[in-house]
């Protein structure tokens, strides 16, 4: 664990990189407060931190203060060493910032115990950072299939289509639908029908490329985004899936269940400026195609078709 020790007096300095090292810690030092203050704003710099009150550049308190109006992600836990024993003073250090403080001359015992201290609080906040990151992640997941949730794929679609704005690139967009899914709920059960979609999950993924997204769009019905895919080739893609399922059984028993997908998709035009809406809407028409014509197939809408038909037409 690193730890930044700053002190201007070279004799106390010394006497805490020795000590703090012989407990096992890495210990980075700064004998002036701008110095301190670089240190700790390094990439992965430490998170805690021995300050002496008086030294030149910044002072321990306001050093303190630095640290805390910076909206860091982790919490430096900070003890100020003090030659200062008034009341006023230390209530002045803590109110700056400052966790802890150390009267000078202290004893080694005490400083390690003073640190044992931040540890534990150091280690509280990287649990909570830790399942703050899990439910924040949580919150975007589909809780059965762990596929990004409606909203958060709609967010993905978005980023996507902004970014292939600046770049010049198409974003194509498939909608795929789970043929006869109620039938198989109704004949085999839920659960049955939680592991069919989880097989889905499964052969989709399998066929599509690592920089594509793919959500839980409703129950039985998937979205995938696929950046830099023209027309064309979200056609191809959109095979991919269908064949990737339709070649999968899945097994029930003794029995093995036929699993297929309906699917529709367009793609962004480059250069033109579609919403989100639209090209959602363009695929989802080319996915009723789809289930009009039989299912287990593929149907492509271009946007701008799409589009259109959505004008009134002139008499
Ligand atoms: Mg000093």
């Amino acid at each position: 664990m690193k730890v930044l020790v700053a002190e201007d007096d070279l004799v106390q300095l010394r006497l805490l990189e020795v000590t703090l090292s012989k407990w096992g810690y890495q210990v980075l030092s700064a004998r002036d407060g701008e110095s301190a203050w670089r240190l700790l704003q390094q990439e992965e710099g430490p998170i805690l931190a021995i300050l002496d009150w008086m030294m030149p550049g910044y002072s321990g308190p306001q050093l303190s203060r630095l640290i805390r109006d910076q909206s860091a992600k982790l919490y430096t836990y900070i003890i100020l060493l003090t030659a200062r024993k008034d009341k006023e003073s230390i209530i002045e250090g803590m109110d700056a910032g400052a966790d802890d403080y150390l009267a000078k001359p202290y004893i080694l015992d005490e400083l390690a115990a003073r640190i044992r201290a931040g540890k534990r609080i150091l280690h509280l906040q990287e649990e909570l950072v830790k399942a703050q990151e899990a439910l924040r992640e949580e919150a975007m997941r589909d809780p059965l299939t762990h596929l990004w949730n409606r909203r958060t794929i709609f967010h993905r679609l978005d980023a996507e289509l902004r970014a292939a704005k600046a770049s010049g690139q198409p974003v194509g967009v498939i909608l795929a639908d789970l043929d006869h899914f109620k039938e198989v709920n109704d004949t085999y059960g839920h659960i049955f029908g939680d592991h069919v979609l989880l097989e889905t999950v499964k052969a989709l993924q399998s066929a599509l490329r690592p920089r594509d997204s793919i959500g839980r769009f409703g129950g039985e019905e998937f979205i995938a985004v696929l950046p830099q895919c023209g027309f064309d080739e979200s056609i191809s893609a959109a095979e991919r899936l269908r064949v990737a399922l339709a070649s999968r059984h899945i097994k029930h028993g003794s029995n093995s269940v036929p699993v297929t997908i309906s699917l529709g998709c367009t793609a962004s035009i480059p250069g033109a400026d579609h919403s989100l809406e639209i090209l959602l809407r363009a695929a989802d028409e080319a996915l009723y195609e789809s289930k009009r014509q039989g299912r287990n197939r593929v149907s492509a809408l271009p946007v701008d078709l799409y589009m259109a038909s959505l004008r009134p037409i002139d008499s």
